[in-house]
């Protein structure tokens, strides 16, 4: 049995961001990492804009100047402007060309046809120049830039439509377990509902993966063999719930073994989530997550959402690591590292009730899990603890 750190470095060292690149609609962009340099087909802006409300001047020296004209936001001509004059602009407007200066109205007083400033203005005041932001030509955002809202954004104010990005892995989940029964079905005794493939559906989709699959297989050794072959040709990732213990019904381990999956590590000294199995076929990633639908859930946050996001092209792929002050006390049976779910209030953490592996309840509750390695036995109240804010 290996370390928590064990694992994450050998699942670090397995994991190499894909060179599969595809090329996107920037409106679809959102969450993927961009394999290319993007360069501006434009100059952003691309005329001089005003950046207030007010008046363009022909000239900077003067008080009094002559209203001649009046220049809003789309407006596609150059008015003429001489010494003396002004022009009546918006913002976003073209400054027109042989204007020297904006003007705020705030600083203005305006009767009959003519302006008069309230204080001195100096040239190019309150105006964008040309290609103030980004040049035609230049850098607008590197490779292995992550695409937020913000960056969708930015390409479209560029007129950026289409990006080459990193390809996101395919993935299946495959649940195992004759127990299981679909939710909204009546239990019979001895069932329960599967939970699990719904639940890392959407822990997949809220991290921007929706190239999901789903399968289910009864505890039967042929058809967990035939459906784990056929799973691995046709997906990058593969998800197994279940059957990966010790068990005489577990077949999962033995199947990826007869099918030549590489073992990288099976069984990780922690609770929630001993049973995880890791493993790669070829290019393919395969991990055989524990049954139990909380120890599932941990093991997907700590080491199968990382692996995917860097299979993805992400340099930032773990949660967001931290400390808190513990606002309750926890005692810690056992010599495993521990996993718990929590809640994070501005780093006051409480630690939640109910943390069998079986349990989603305080699961359902919690915004982090806290860490306490393997020799942490306790927690008191005001203890400073490692926490793992989930996404
Ligand atoms: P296993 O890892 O197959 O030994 O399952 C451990 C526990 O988790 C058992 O109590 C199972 O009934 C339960 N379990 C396994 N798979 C699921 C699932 N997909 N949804 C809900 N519970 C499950
Ligand atoms: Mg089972």
């Amino acid at each position: 049995m290996i370390s928590v750190q064990q694992a994450l470095q050998l699942i670090e060292q397995q994991t190499q961001k894909t060179s599969n690149t595809v090329t996107i609609s920037v409106s679809e962009a959102l969450g993927y990492v961009l394999a290319k340099d993007v360069f501006s087909p434009i100059d952003m802006p691309p005329f001089r804009q005003s950046a207030m409300d007010g008046y363009a001047l022909g000239s900077v020296q003067e008080t009094t100047y002559t209203l001649v004209n009046e220049v809003k936001a789309g407006d596609t001509e150059d008015p003429e402007i001489k010494e003396g004059q002004a022009i009546r602009i918006f913002t976003g407007a073209p400054v027109p060309s042989a204007a020297k200066t904006v003007v705020i109205q705030e600083k203005v007083e305006v009767s009959n046809h003519q302006i008069t400033l309230q204080e001195s203005t100096v040239p190019m005041a309150n105006i964008r120049e040309v290609g103030e932001q980004i040049k035609k030509g230049d850098t607008a955002l590197s490779k292995d830039t992550k695409i937020t809202p913000a960056g969708i954004g930015y390409l479209a104010t560029l007129g950026v439509t289409e990006i080459e990005v990193y390809k996101k892995p395919t993935i299946a989940i495959i649940t195992t377990g004759n127990e299981l029964v679909a939710p909204g079905q009546p239990l019979s005794y001895g069932q329960i509902y599967e939970s699990n493939s719904l639940m890392l559906v959407s822990a997949l989709q809220k991290s921007g993966f929706s190239a999901v699959s789903t399968y289910k297989v009864s505890d039967n050794y042929e058809d967990t063999q035939a459906l784990l072959e056929k799973t691995i040709a046709d997906h990058d990732v593969i998800l197994i719930s279940g059957g990966i213990s010790v068990g005489d019904y577990d077949f999962v381990g033995k199947a990826l073994r007869n099918i030549g999956v590489e073992e990288v590590f099976y069984k990780v000294k922690q609770k929630p989530g001993k049973p995880l199995f890791y493993g790669k076929h070829k290019n393919k990633t395969i991990f055989a997550l524990p049954g139990n639908p909380a120890s599932s859930l941990s093991c997907f946050y700590i080491y199968v959402l990382p692996a995917i996001l860097k299979l993805s092209g992400y340099s930032n792929y773990h949660l967001e690591r931290g400390k808190g002050v513990a606002n309750s006390n926890f005692t810690k049976k056992g010599e495993r590292a521990a996993f718990l779910k929590a809640h994070n209030d501005h780093g006051q953490i409480t630690i939640l009730d109910a943390q069998a592996s079986s349990m989603l309840r305080s699961f359902a509750l919690a915004n982090t899990l806290v860490y306490l390695p393997e020799d942490t036995t306790e927690v008191t109240i005001g203890d400073t603890i490692e926490i793992i804010n989930l996404p």
